[in-house]
């Protein structure tokens, strides 16, 4: 068939990385992609890779025809793919562009990188070093390679390593006012979401789950007694036995995302320790309530299966409802972000964006109870919904307080042209309760379709707007601001406040989730940034990725892994 007949394409790639092994072989899998024609690189429409290797300096070679084919699904030796560049290069331009569809498919609308263009250039073998990380300046994930116990250890072949450092790309280009510096959750918002998803996109894959399960209940056995499937044997079994193969080759890069995070068992003190207010660590607190989501939501799955057929379940269907649920909980997470507030992020935040975005789409949740589950799980690691709605669903967001007024305002325009959402937010400053003073922008209006699990489709309309207030220390006090002790009078500050609209598709405002610029909602941000140090660096620094990563790599001994 030729190219321009497929949709879709599968490539194989390696499922997790060289360790995660099958009868002493490396574990591949095959993922789907948007079909393209492709240029020699591989070079698409959205993702370049290019094999420049910056401490060598030269360029490796890269398949120069037949670029549509997947000449790896026939392979069975899959230990020769470990030294075949042209088999890095298909795999880092799979797994970035499957993690870019699937944020496409979950939010239902094009995603943009946060820099202006429209390619993302991916070099496989960047440099000779233990790092792998997303370069804003560059509009590049760079990923290094380093000598290991057995042979070259490369990070591109890291299905997680490259889902993540995709991630935190598609995060800044969807709300890049979550690296600024702001509270002890937003700064650890970007490594943990990041961790989710590269985590979760693991998980999706079915032949992942399948060697996971193995470690248990090795695949010789077809069914397994049911009472054995329990939330322990998934959590301690499957997925730190996972971790445990995972982690061993890409330590220096990755740490032990999968394995701190499954292990950590569930306290709702955690927040409040001085551990976990470094950035990282912090975030594994996000990762471990997801996580642990997961292995719930999973066992739900499997108790639908033992209805049928009690006292067994057959093995691959546990291996599925696995997949299954590791895929929903990814889009869930995904569409969260349309959600969730445009600045000042929290871990409640999150979670009401995360509910609210899921009753929108998915009504009904009365067979696995998706929703439940995380409100319960995410309650036992201290993380509450930022809204304290109550009522048959908890948790998530209330609508506008006031009604806002439509008057002058274009449906047409309303759907694309910030200009036009300007007009209405302006219009509107007192039912919408904003803080007159501030510059006010609209920073993207995106329509969007979203298709919901049971194919029910909703139709919206996303605004995402930022205020910004500069003043000195001294003019705190006529904001209704706390100064802290010893802060200078002179010394400049801004704050942010911002929020998202949802347009429902007849352009009402559903919801408006935001956080305020003004007194007392940002006197803890305040305090926070003052005594971290944050405020006396200068602002462009402060403005950097540069800055979140550097405090994690203090965190500890080892949470060193991206340098900036
Ligand atoms: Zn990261």
């Amino acid at each position: 068939m030729k190219v321009s007949e497929a949709r879709t394409r599968s490539l194989t790639v390696l499922a997790q990385d060289p360790s995660v092994q099958v009868n002493g072989r490396p574990l591949t899998g095959t993922i789907i992609v948007p079909a393209e024609e492709l240029a020699v690189g591989p070079r698409g429409y959205r993702v370049q890779v290019i094999d420049y290797d910056s401490s060598r300096d030269l360029f490796y070679r890269s398949r120069a025809n037949d670029l549509e084919r997947d000449p790896y699904g026939t392979v069975t030796d899959t230990r020769r793919l470990i030294g075949d560049a042209h088999f890095h290069q298909q795999n880092v331009y799979a797994i970035v562009m499957s993690v870019l569809a699937r944020f496409e498919r979950a939010l239902g609308r094009r995603v943009s990188w946060s820099f202006g263009s429209h390619q993302l250039k991916v070099a496989p073998h960047a440099f000779a070093d233990a790092n792998a990380f997303y370069s804003k300046p560059n509009e590049a994930l760079l990923f290094g390679y380093f000598a290991g116990d057995s042979g070259p250890v490369f990070s591109c072949l890291s299905h997680d390593v490259v889902a993540h450092e995709s991630t935190h790309a598609l995060l800044d280009g969807l709300r890049e006012r979550y690296i600024d510096p702001s509270s002890p959750d937003q700064a650890a918002f970007h490594e943990g979401f990041a961790d989710v998803v590269a985590l979760l996109s693991v998980f999706a894959l079915a032949p992942v789950v399948d060697a996971a399960l193995d470690l248990e209940h090795p695949r010789e056995t077809k069914s397994i007694r049911s009472e054995q499937l329990t939330p322990r044997m998934l959590r301690d079994g499957v997925l730190l036995g996972l971790a445990e193969q995972m982690g061993r080759q890409m330590q220096d890069v990755r740490g032990h995302a999968l394995r701190q995070s499954a292990g950590l068992s569930p306290s709702a003190r955690y927040l409040d320790q001085e551990e976990y207010l470094e950035p990282h660590r912090r975030g594994e607190i996000l990762v471990a309530a997801m996580l642990n989501s997961f292995v719930a939501a999973w066992v739900s799955q499997i108790e639908h299966l033992r209805r049928v057929r009690p006292g067994y379940v057959e093995r691959d269907r546990v291996v599925e409802e696995g997949a299954a649920a590791a895929d929903r909980l990814l889009t869930m997470t995904i569409r969260a972000l349309d959600y969730a507030p445009t600045v000042n992020v929290s871990f409640g935040d999150f979670l009401s964006a995360l509910l609210t975005a899921d009753v929108e789409v998915a009504p009904d949740d009365t067979r696995y109870h998706y929703r439940n589950t995380l409100r319960r799980v995410f309650a036992s690691y201290g993380i509450k919904p930022a809204s304290t709605t109550a009522g048959a669903e908890p948790g998530i967001w209330a609508p506008p307080e006031d009604e806002p007024e439509y008057r002058g305002s274009h449906f047409e325009s309303m759907q694309r042209d910030p200009n036009e959402v300007f007009r209405f937010i302006w219009e509107n400053r007192q039912r919408l309760r904003l803080d007159p003073d501030p510059f006010t922008k609209v920073l993207s209006v995106r329509p969007t379709l979203r298709i919901g699990p049971d194919g029910f489709a909703v139709r919206e309309t996303i605004a995402e707007y930022v205020q910004v207030l500069v003043l000195r220390g001294r003019d705190l006090r006529k904001l209704g601001f706390r100064r802290p002790v010893m802060m200078p009078p002179e010394l400049p500050i801004h704050l942010y406040g911002g929020g998202s609209l949802i347009f429902d598709e007849y352009g009402r405002l559903k919801f408006h989730v935001r956080n305020r610029l003004a007194a007392p909602a940002q006197q803890g941000r305040i305090d926070y940034l003052w005594q971290s140090g944050a405020l006396s660096q200068s602002a462009d620094n402060a403005l950097h990725f540069a800055a979140i990563h550097r405090l994690r790599a203090y965190g500890g001994a080892d949470a060193v892994m991206e340098t900036w």
